[in-house]
Formats: structure tokens, C-alpha cells, sequence
């Protein structure tokens, strides 16, 4: 299917691995040019590397912290005038409520709540003035369902969800969506190290937690990041101009409500 938005310029927030450079790879195969960052240099230069060698398109690969002023003032200065954002960032840690203090709760809110605000206040007037734009949040299915131990994300995420909702449906009426991806398990490093934390407390055998979780799943499985960046081209497509204010879950039928 062509997407319609052959070269746009998009920002994509931590995208040096995982969900992030799976929606990188899937918009530069696109025909979007890319502005990638991510705090590791390395990662960031061997992804943005191989985007531009697979799919020819411009990538500019900033090493910040997007969770930072300072990051975002770079990202922003290498692209001004996005036409599509993807926020993401690392998310919060688990643990135990009684042991969160304000400042992780903070953290959490900069990162998680406040990043993604900050990003949608400083590109989406511009996209509304100039007709065209797309905006995707990477929160994850706690918002929908929350996750025992991870009430830093559930709280952030689901303060981010409520901000956007609004905005989302002033923006639609000048060509400017605004809709969220809910992530279930998704094969990335992050899900390796939570299962490889939980294999040690639970003094097992990694491999053997991984299988058990992915069996747990509908779909008998971890999400492939390219299932996941494939549904975010998708939402950042000319065609898909009528769907904002969406938080839409990409799970493997892990959800159990019907609706
Ligand atoms: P990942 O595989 O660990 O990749 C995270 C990416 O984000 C890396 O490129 C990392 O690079 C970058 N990053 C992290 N913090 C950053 C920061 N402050 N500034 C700039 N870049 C940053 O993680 P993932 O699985 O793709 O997860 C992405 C998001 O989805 C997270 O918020 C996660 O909580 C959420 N999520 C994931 C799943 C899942 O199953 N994978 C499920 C639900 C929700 P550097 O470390 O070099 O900065």
C-alpha cells in the first residue's frame, strides 16, 4: 500500500533500537526523512546507518536525552518543521509502590508525560498552519489494563493519554491527527532484560520465563517491532486522516475485556 507521505520529515524519539527504530524503519520505507535520537551515539549512528543503506532516505541521528530541555531543543533544531512526531522514550523501572519516593514518581511524569506534551505543544500549531500532520505516542497496554509493578508508567502514561485528548480533536479539523500505540509484549531489549530480572528473582532459567510469558500470550507469541512500526506508518499515512484521538492496542489479543 502506498502511504502518501513519500517525503514528509519525521522526528522519531529513542529510536536506536526497539519499538522506536522499528517505526523508523517502517516511515523511511516510506520515503519519510528521518530525525532519529536516542542517548547512545553508537547504537544511534550503526541504526541511522542502516535505515539510510536499506531505504536511501536523509536520517539525521541526534545523541540526547529527549527527556531533557536540551535534548529536545537539539532535536528540534535539526528538524524544525516536523510533519510527523513518534514520541518514545525508555520507559519508568518496576517496583514496589511504598518504595517509589516523589522524585521517581518525578522522573517518571518528565519522562513519560511531560517529554511527549512538550513535543506535541512545540510541532503541532505548525502542522495545523500548514495542513498536514501526524502524531503518534508509544505508551503501553497499562494504560488500558495496569501492570502490577509498574505504577510509574501506569500513572505517567495515563496522565499523557488524558492531555492528548483534547488537542487531538481540535487538531483533526486542519489535517493533524494526534493517536497512541499501546505496545503489549514486543520482542525488544527491554522485554529481554524485564524477563532476564524476573528469571533471577525467580532464581529460573531465562529462556524458560521467556516461553512460559509468550505462551501466556493469544497469539502464543511476542510481537515482531515490524508488526508494530507497520501499524505506525499506517497511522502516520495520508489515508489515515479520519482516526485521532485513538489509543489503539497492539497486544496479540492479550486484553481481555470485548471492547
Ligand atoms: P528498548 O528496546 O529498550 O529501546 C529503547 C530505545 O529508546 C533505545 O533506542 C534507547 O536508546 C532509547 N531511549 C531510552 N531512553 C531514552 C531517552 N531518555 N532519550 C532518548 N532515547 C532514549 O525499549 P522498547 O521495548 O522499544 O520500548 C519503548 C517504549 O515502549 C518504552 O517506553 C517501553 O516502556 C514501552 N513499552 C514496551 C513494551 C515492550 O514489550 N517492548 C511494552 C509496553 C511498553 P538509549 O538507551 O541509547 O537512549
Amino acid at each position: 500500500m502506498e502511504l502518501g507521505i513519500g517525503g514528509r520529515r519525521a522526528i522519531v524519539c529513542a529510536a536506536s533500537k526497539g519499538l522506536g527504530r522499528a517505526c523508523a524503519l517502517a516511515l523511511a520505507e516510506a520515503g519519510v526523512a528521518l530525525t532519529i535520537c536516542a542517548r547512545g551515539a553508537e547504537a544511534l549512528e550503526a541504526t541511522a546507518a542502516e535505515i539510510r543503506a536499506r531505504t536511501g532516505v536523509p536520517v539525521t541521528a541526534i545523541a540526547c536525552d529527549v527527556t531533557t530541555e536540551e535534548g529536545r531543543r537539539l532535536l528540534l533544531e535539526a528538524c524544525p518543521e516536523p510533519d510527523i512526531l513518534i514520541n518514545n522514550a525508555g520507559g519508568p523501572p518496576p517496583g514496589d509502590f511504598r518504595d517509589f519516593s516523589l522524585d521517581d514518581w518525578r522522573r517518571a511524569v518528565e519522562a513519560n508525560m511531560l517529554t511527549p506534551i512538550a513535543l506535541v505543544r512545540a510541532t503541532v500549531y505548525g502542522m495545523m498552519e500548514r495542513g498536514f500532520g501526524r502524531i503518534v505516542n508509544i505508551t503501553s497496554a497499562s494504560v488500558k489494563a495496569p501492570i502490577p509493578m509498574l505504577e510509574l508508567s501506569n500513572g505517567a502514561r495515563a496522565g499523557l493519554t488524558g492531555a492528548m485528548a483534547t488537542i487531538a480533536r481540535k487538531a483533526v479539523r486542519r489535517n493533524v491527527t494526534i493517536n497512541a500505540l499501546l505496545p503489549g509484549p514486543f520482542d525488544t531489549d527491554r522485554l529481554r532484560s524485564t524477563l532476564r530480572a524476573q528469571a533471577e528473582r525467580e532464581g529460573r532459567d531465562p529462556a524458560a520465563v521467556a516461553a512460559e510469558r509468550a505462551a501466556a500470550n493469544p497469539a502464543g507469541r511476542f510481537g515482531d517491532p515490524a508488526e508494530f512500526g507497520a501499524l505506525c506508518a499506517f497511522l502516520c499515512s495520508a489515508q489515515a486522516g479520519y482516526i485521532t484521538g485513538q489509543n489503539i492496542l497492539i497486544d496479540g489479543g492479550a486484553y481481555p475485556g470485548t471492547l
